[in-house]
């Protein structure tokens, strides 16, 4: 007996060797939202609790051809990406990327929550000028704002604005997490004049929130894949990521990764 193919969504990133973000996160949240999840790891990261202790990253080659084995048979209605390490990634995946039909969500990746690169310096003039144009969707904490944008938002009132500038660097649209300002987490998407959407929800005092960029960004692209329309895809997200944070757990001796299975 065989039953229909669910939606297939593709993920663009490293390998968290925890299980907490990256490629380990996308799936996990993929699989708990209904999608059939795929990957192309760029990086392997040697990573836990305490912190990334070390990333080798793929060669463009490698990444050509494991995006080329997906997409050329099993099809994808949704990509998103993370970690892409180096500015020959991050040029190979831009180039992958056009034309390649589907929405694509991208995770600005640029240091995780311990403070470790997981992009060279160098390589976010790559992500400014060739990822950014290609995004459906870009999804930058605060910290990736002022990175790619030069401003810094220190309030809820900055959080507009910022989302211009980015808007202007050429994705369709721009999610600003505001999740590091104090007080409730507010999230702004925003794709133009007459197109600005927020999304609130009550911070929880969990410390353990290790991989909520790359949940939140794979939970969008699963209800883009389902057909959901951006703005409704992303109150879906923001509602998988906040029962996920609340869940958040304690694993190692430092900070342990959001819940998938709440
Ligand atoms: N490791 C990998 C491979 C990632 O892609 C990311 C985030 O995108 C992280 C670690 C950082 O996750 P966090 O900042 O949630 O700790």
């Amino acid at each position: 007996m065989s039953s229909t193919a669910p939606p297939r969504v593709l993920t663009v990133a490293g390998s968290d060797s925890g299980g907490g973000a990256g490629i380990q996160a996308d799936l996990k949240a993929m699989l708990a939202l209904g999608v059939h999840g795929m990957s192309v790891v760029t990086a392997v990261t040697a990573q836990n609790s305490l912190g990334v202790q070390g990333y080798w990253e793929l060669p463009a080659e490698a990444v050509r051809a494991q995006f080329r084995s997906v997409v050329d048979d099993i099809g994808v209605q949704a990509v998103k990406t993370g970690m892409l390490a180096s500015i020959e990634l991050v040029e190979t995946v831009s180039e992958l990327l056009t034309g390649v039909g589907a929405p694509v969500v991208v995770d600005p990746v640029g240091v995780s929550k311990h403070g470790d690169a997981l992009l060279a310096a160098e390589a976010v003039a790559t992500v400014r000028e060739r990822l950014l144009p290609v995004a459906t969707l870009a999804t930058p904490n605060l910290h990736e704002v002022t990175q790619l944008t030069g401003r810094t938002v220190e309030d809820e009132g900055q959080m507009l604005d910022a989302a211009k500038a980015l808007l202007d660097l050429g994705p369709r649209w721009v999610l600003v997490k505001g999740g590091h300002l104090a007080g409730e987490a507010a999230d702004l998407l925003y794709g133009g004049e007459g197109e600005e959407y927020w999304y609130r929800a009550p911070r929880y005092d969990n410390r353990h929130t290790h991989g909520t960029g790359c949940t939140l960004a794979s939970a969008i692209a699963s209800g883009l894949a389902k057909g959901e329309e951006l703005p409704a895809a992303v109150a879906s997200a923001k509602e998988y990521i906040t029962g996920a944070i609340a869940g958040g757990f304690a694993l190692g001796a430092g900070i342990g990764p959001v819940d998938h299975a709440w």
